[in-house]
This record gives structure tokens, C-alpha cells and sequence, in this order.
């Protein structure tokens, strides 16, 4: 068990399949440049085996695959495949969605938990300028036969001033009548947002959120698990939603995360630049980079906040969102 000294234990990995993207979203990366991959990304081979001793070097039991862009990396395919053997409890995968439909077979086909995807308007002219790129009605069409196939759908959605504040109540509806869990995120001051006034204007927090739905909809408050970055709350009749409040309410203190970046950097926190390699062991035989590997995830765990997000510049697609 790889545990800190605030007695937080790493159990939950999330692995950024690649820092390339095909949207770019106004408030992940600057200027409508849409994120690369990284020239020194790890091959198939490494991504593969870096995720098993990962696994096995923190006992890990909940994996989530992000990016960029997961759908769209070559590797995708086949990672998916090698969880198959791996006694993972939960397997999620976050997504834009412009490929659900086609990744399907292969996400029903691995033992995929559950996805979560990016939405941020039904609005579709809002979704181009948010997205500069993508085709809305193509990822709502993903996630209804995501649904039809009985996978368990999670949406985000991060509220923007100036973007898709009137589409808050309509996303939830969307979510609500689909039985689907909507996640507020609540804008994160990261990447070049991080010196720039932007932040301030187009941020929304959690109780501007509540109260426009509170407008309409009654709701209370319900449990989370304790290491849930998420918020919980129920309207009785209609269903459920969740703020991550990383703002508001901060959850730094019951943070069970590290994050694999494509190039094979163990990030601690979203917070915090300083990362450290695991290229070089993977080489190395199973038994000597696993005791190398808890060595650098005890390292790892220490880069952690004690309270709360405090923003960075790097983009968050690079670390893994
Ligand atoms: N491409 C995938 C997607 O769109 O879901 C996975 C990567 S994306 C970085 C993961 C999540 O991070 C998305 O839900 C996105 O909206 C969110 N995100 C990116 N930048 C953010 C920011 N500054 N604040 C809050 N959420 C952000």
C-alpha cells in the first residue's frame, strides 16, 4: 500500500493515453490549437506494461483512461484488451465522445465499467465555439446507444460564463430524462487560464449552480464515497447530479489519485508541475521496477495538496483530466 503522511492511499490511476485531442475546447488550450501527442509518448508496449506494474505496485483498484483524446490514440484498442486480465474493479474511460459510437464494440467487448462524457451545450453552435471542433448530434448519438447497450454513462459539463450558462438547466434535464448522472465540473484554474483574468470571468461555482436549479427543482444532498471528487445531490422523482467543486468545496484531503501521463510521468497532483519518470523501468524485470516503482509513487503521493487546488499552468490534457 502506497500511503502519505494525511494517510491518503493511492488506489485509483488515471492514465492519459495521449496528450493529442481533436477538439480544443476554449478552456483547456489556448488559441483554438488543437493539442499534439507528445513526440516521446510511450509505445504500445510500454503504455501497457507501465499500467500492469502500476496496478500491481499500488494496488490499485480503479482505473480511469483519459487524455487528450483516448478514443483517438492507436493504443486504445489494445490497452483495453489488456485489462482483461487484471482484477481491476472499476475500468472508466473519460471521452469527448466524437468516437463513442465507433469505440463501442470495443468498449462493451473489454470490461469497461462505466464513461463519462464531455458535454458542455445541446446547443450546437455553442458546441463549435466551445469545442472548435466536433459535431454535436455525433456525440449525442454515442451516447444513446452507449445507453441502449446498457453502459453505464456519466456526463461533465464545466459551466462558463460566457459560454453555456443558460444550457446548465437543460443539460440536467437531458441527463435526468436519460437516468444519466450529470457532473457539474467547476472551471479549474489551470493551463492559460492560470494568468489571466479569463479564470475569474468565465468561472460559476457551486452555489450559482445550485441555485439555478433550485429555481425550478427541489434537490438535497446525499453521500458520496469519502474519496469521491464529486459532490452529490438528489431531486426526488427526477434523479441524481454531482458538483466537482474543486473551488468550492475542495477534496484535496481525500485525494486517492496519481496520474500516468503519455510520455510515462507520475503526476501527484493536478496542482503541482513536478512529475516523475517511469520510462526508465521499463526495461527493467517485473520484480526490480515494481520496488523501484513504490519507491517513486511514495514520492509521488507527497506532491499532493494539503487543502486545496491552488491552479497551474500545465494543460491539463497533458497530465490526464
Ligand atoms: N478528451 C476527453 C474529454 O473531453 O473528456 C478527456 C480529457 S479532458 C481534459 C477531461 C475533462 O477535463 C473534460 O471533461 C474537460 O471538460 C475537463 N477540463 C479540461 N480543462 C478544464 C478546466 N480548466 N477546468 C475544468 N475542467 C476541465
Amino acid at each position: 500500500m502506497i500511503i502519505d503522511p494525511l494517510g491518503r492511499r493511492f488506489k485509483n490511476l488515471r492514465v492519459s493515453l495521449t496528450a493529442a485531442c481533436n477538439y480544443a475546447c476554449t478552456y483547456c488550450v489556448p488559441d483554438g490549437k488543437k493539442l499534439q501527442a507528445l513526440s516521446a509518448e510511450l509505445s504500445e508496449a510500454e503504455l501497457i506494461y507501465a499500467v500492469r506494474l502500476l496496478i500491481d505496485a499500488g494496488g490499485v483498484d480503479k482505473l480511469r483512461i483519459t487524455g487528450g483524446e483516448p478514443l483517438i490514440s492507436k493504443k486504445f484498442d489494445a490497452l483495453l484488451g489488456s485489462l482483461r486480465d487484471l482484477s481491476l474493479k472499476d475500468i472508466a474511460i473519460t471521452t469527448n465522445g466524437q468516437f463513442l459510437k465507433k469505440k463501442l464494440p470495443v468498449i462493451l467487448d473489454a470490461q469497461v465499467s462505466r464513461i463519462n462524457v464531455s458535454l458542455d451545450t445541446l446547443d450546437a453552435s455553442a458546441f463549435r465555439s466551445i469545442a472548435r471542433s466536433g459535431d454535436l448530434a455525433t456525440v449525442l448519438e454515442g451516447i444513446e446507444e452507449a445507453l441502449a447497450a446498457n453502459l453505464k454513462v456519466k456526463v461533465n459539463c464545466v459551466p462558463i460564463r460566457t459560454s453555456n450558462i443558460d444550457e446548465l438547466l437543460p443539460i440536467l434535464e437531458y441527463c435526468l430524462d436519460r437516468n444519466i448522472e450529470l457532473r457539474y465540473i467547476e472551471l479549474m484554474n489551470m493551463g492559460h487560464l492560470k494568468h489571466n483574468q479569463l479564470y475569474e470571468q468565465e468561472f460559476i461555482g457551486m452555489d450559482e449552480i445550485l441555485d439555478k436549479i433550485g429555481r425550478k427543482y427541489e434537490y438535497y444532498k446525499i453521500d458520496a464515497p469519502i474519496d469521491s471528487t464529486s459532490l452529490r445531490f438528489e431531486i426526488p422523482d427526477y434523479g441524481r447530479f454531482g458538483i466537482i467543486a474543486n473551488e468550492s468545496e475542495p477534496f484535496c484531503r481525500t485525494c486517492t489519485r496519481l496520474r500516468l501521463s503519455s510520455n510515462g510521468q507520475i503526476f501527484g497532483c493536478l496542482s503541482n508541475s513536478k512529475a516523475f519518470s517511469i520510462r526508465q523501468l521499463l526495461d527493467k524485470p517485473y520484480p526490480i521496477a515494481i520496488t523501484e516503482l513504490q519507491s517513486i509513487l511514495k514520492s509521488a503521493m507527497q506532491l499532493k495538496q494539503r487543502l486545496a487546488f491552488t491552479g497551474e499552468t500545465t494543460v491539463m490534457k497533458f497530465i490526464g483530466g
